[in-house]
């Protein structure tokens, strides 16, 4: 089941799911009781939304080998964790701009996984049971001002800097599903998930040693190798086999 969010002109952002290329609406909450209502609205003519508004955005950092090297960064022993915040989210074909403070703005194509019910202290081998399913993200990264500063807020965190959808598939299988990134056309990433140094069980235990997850919290489980910069007028398409591909144009922040 593919499940999004989507506004029109005249009604509030709302749940949806889509079927073929038709999208219904969802009544009630996705992560707890509803029913899905007949599918009569084509999604061209529909904005999607990001398909979820997580209380938490955790991401993964130096989760695949390659990228790790062509950082210069060894392979840790614990995953790397940090957050962006929410205003860093867009949906699919918002536009990711680039802010005047940094000379070198990254894509990372990355899967995110979307947290399904409450948990702590989860055990890798119950971890599958916590989630609700999965969608496609760009982890959007200032990587001069990830270098020059201590922490990784400021590079990862400007506003649009979490292009996430474009829908979550419950019935997804993340262990060997191919990830890819184009630039206007040129392909700069490509992947399997099953490159990831810590698989998801093992980061839904890890994550959830330190804190609650909670239904609609997402996880973005690290890029491969292969990201380069973005200029003004390009083009990002991030596919995930199984899953869909996520779109956003890039443009400068002009007048800033
Ligand atoms: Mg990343």
């Amino acid at each position: 089941m593919k499940i999004l969010r989507f506004e029109t002109e005249y009604r509030a952002p709302r749940y949806g799911w889509l079927y073929e290329d038709l999208v219904g609406e969802v009544d009630g909450d996705p992560f707890g009781a509803f029913r899905r209502l007949d599918p009569d609205v084509p999604v061209d003519s529909i904005r999607l939304l990001p398909p979820v508004a997580p209380g938490k955005i955790i991401c993964v950092g130096r989760n695949y080998a390659a990228h790790a090297q062509e950082l210069g960064n060894e392979i840790s022993e614990m995953p790397v964790l940090f957050f962006k915040p929410g205003t860093s989210l867009i949906g699919p074909g918002e536009p990711i701009i680039l802010p005047p403070q940094s000379q070198q703005v990254q894509h990372e194509a990355e899967l995110a996984v979307v947290i399904g019910k409450r948990g702590r202290w989860i055990q890798a081998e119950e971890a599958m049971d916590y989630v609700f399913g999965y969608t496609i993200a760009n982890d959007v990264t200032a990587r001069d001002l990830q270098r020059s500063d201590t922490t990784w807020t400021r590079g990862k965190g400007f506003d649009t800097f979490c292009p996430l959808g474009p829908w979550i598939e419950t019935a997804f299988d993340p262990a060997d599903a191919l990830i890819t990134c184009h630039v206007s056309e040129s392909l700069r990433q490509m992947a399997s998930t099953r490159d990831m140094i810590f698989s998801i069980p093992r980061l839904i235990a890890f994550i959830s040693s330190v804190m609650t997850l909670e239904s609609g919290d997402i996880i973005l489980t690290g890029t491969p190798a292969g990201v380069g910069d973005l200029q003004d007028g390009d083009t990002v398409s991030i596919t995930v086999e199984g899953l869909g591909t996520l779109t956003n144009p890039v443009v400068s922040e002009h007048g800033a």
